[in-house]
């Protein structure tokens, strides 16, 4: 099996189709799921923008939580590095999963 394990698929002849658009395109242009480059870049943006407003959400209930419940009255630097890691690690887990999700899905939107 060489060249999948780039991602890519090997020149192979013979016009291919995206799996999602459905664009005709050469074997190279495709990754191993058979998609097209600008298929998984409408993915990973669309992803992405998923991603940071899920970990934004988590991050402020987070923050608002802390702030009213917990009431913290020292090491608030501490606190505010809980919700930034927070935000981060969930932004990324959220655009992974929702990655996955549209690649299951076959629809890059
Ligand atoms: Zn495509």
């Amino acid at each position: 099996m060489i060249g999948l394990r780039s991602g890519k698929l090997p020149d192979i002849a013979g016009d291919f189709s995206c799996g999602s658009c459905e664009r005709t395109c050469r074997s190279t242009e495709l990754d191993r799921h058979l998609w097209c480059e600008e298929c998984i870049a409408l993915a990973r943006a669309r992803a992405k923008r998923v991603g940071w407003r899920f970990g934004g959400a988590l991050a402020v209930a987070l923050a608002a939580w802390i702030f009213l419940v917990l009431e913290p009255t020292m090491l608030i630097g501490g606190w505010i590095g809980v919700v930034l890691a927070t935000f981060w690690l969930c932004s990324r887990i959220a655009t992974e999963f929702w990655y996955g999700h549209l690649r299951f899905r076959k629809r890059p939107r």
